[in-house]
């Protein structure tokens, strides 16, 4: 059995949700648009996972609206958005350190009329909300700001950006994906006005997610069609998705405290120990405001896929950064926003722990390290340890 410790880029499902899921794929196969018998367990499957997902995040049923993922989410909130309230205004606020999908939405707006500024990050990945006030104009009218980073695991300070927001009546969305399990996500107290969730990150099933809309913010839907989804998203819903993704966050409500903790005492340890016993590594992200589950370093000389190949050798799966920037040679544009240089950005290494992860897992993780570290080094014609 491998060591993995890559859960940001995707996580194991409970078997709990696969239970809860199992009978929508067979027994109660119907559509949610259908009135008879079959159709009603659909609808009744359906609005109670409404209800779940959108009691996870303190919302009502009516502002969520299910999508095939996060990606989707996030499209349909910042294009959906932008569409319906140009009049208002077409210029937009995005974070150097977004997700690719929200830098791509971003271009795609940018070549459709509207103008984007990007709000640059400190070395620790920080958004200081000044360079936010900064590029804020009469024409501004949507925000989007993950909670926290997908790749370093920063965390920002979403309820001051929120609050700023709030004061120029600028629209503000959160990419949540990151922080799904490791932080609390309730829309009341970040004071946010849409949210993206993907259901994977709570151990659901990948190809679901949802978009929360708060009461009254009005979007056009890209999927043009039955008009499911209160016309938001048409197609018939997934329902053994959704259904997964409801119980995923009933008992991500339940296990999270203790999961934080658990994951904090590996996140140290594993900080602690590879920064003591390999020279000339550093920690990259925020050293005290980050993600309980997430580690990620450089360390200077090493090229880090040959790190990960080498330590994939030794069955221990890490990560080089974003699984979802990986069919790109580019370094990361995150780790690039921090002020790395390519070379150093190119040397990072990103472990993230999560609900299966045991003590031997990080064991593991703090034997090998070290020294593939050192054997790499020893074959760099350019590493000279001082
Ligand atoms: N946003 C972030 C921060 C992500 O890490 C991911 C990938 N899990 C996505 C969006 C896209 O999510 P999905 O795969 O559900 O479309």
């Amino acid at each position: 059995m491998s060591v993995y410790l890559d859960y940001q880029s995707a996580k194991p499902m409970d078997e709990r949700v696969v239970e809860a899921m199992s009978p929508y794929f067979t027994r109660d196969f119907g559509n949610a648009s259908s009135l008879h018998r079959v159709g009603d367990t659909a609808t009744n499957a359906l609005e109670r996972s409404r209800a779940a997902v959108a009691h996870f995040i303190g919302a009502q049923s009516e502002e969520i609206i299910f999508t095939s993922g996060a990606t989707e989410a996030n499209n349909l909130a910042l294009i959906g958005f932008a569409q319906r309230n140009k009049h208002k205004g077409d210029h937009i606020i995005i974070s150097e350190t977004e997700h690719i999908s929200i830098h791509n939405i971003a271009k795609f707006l940018e070549k459709n009329g509207f103008s984007v500024s990007k709000v640059p990050v400190d070395q620790y990945g920080k958004i200081a909300t000044q360079k936010i006030k900064d590029r804020i104009s009469e024409k501004t009218i949507l925000m989007s700001i993950a909670y926290a980073n997908n790749e370093i695991g920063t965390i920002q300070p979403l309820t001051e950006i929120a609050e700023l927001c709030k004061q120029h009546d600028i629209v503000l969305h959160t990419d949540a994906v990151a922080a799904e399990g490791l932080l609390a996500l309730d829309i009341q107290s970040l004071n946010v006005d849409m949210m993206s969730l993907s259901s994977n990150d709570l151990y659901g099933p990948k190809g679901i997610g949802a978009l929360f809309v708060k009461e009254g913010i009005k979007i056009v839907p890209h999927m043009i069609g039955g008009g499911q989804e209160f016309g938001l998203r048409s197609g018939s819903e997934n329902i053994p998705g959704i259904v997964g993704m409801a119980k995923a966050a009933e008992i991500m409500a339940h296990t999270m405290p203790a999961e934080i903790e658990r994951f904090t005492i590996y996140r140290d340890r594993l900080i602690k120990e590879i920064l003591a016993n390999i020279p000339n590594s550093h920690l990259n992200g925020h050293p005290t405001d980050r993600l309980a589950n997430n580690a990620h370093f450089r360390f200077d000389g090493i090229e880090g896929e040959s790190l990960l190949l080498a330590l994939k050798d030794k069955e221990i799966e890490v990560s080089t950064g974003s699984a979802c920037s990986s069919k790109t040679l580019e370094p990361s544009h995150t780790l690039i926003a921090l002020g790395l240089l390519h070379e150093e950005a190119h040397g990072s290494l990103e472990i993230t722990v999560g609900r299966f992860t045991q003590d031997a897992d990080i064991d593991s993780a703090i034997q090998a390290i070290p020294k593939v570290v050192k054997q790499l080094r020893a074959l760099s014609p350019l590493y000279k340890e001082e």
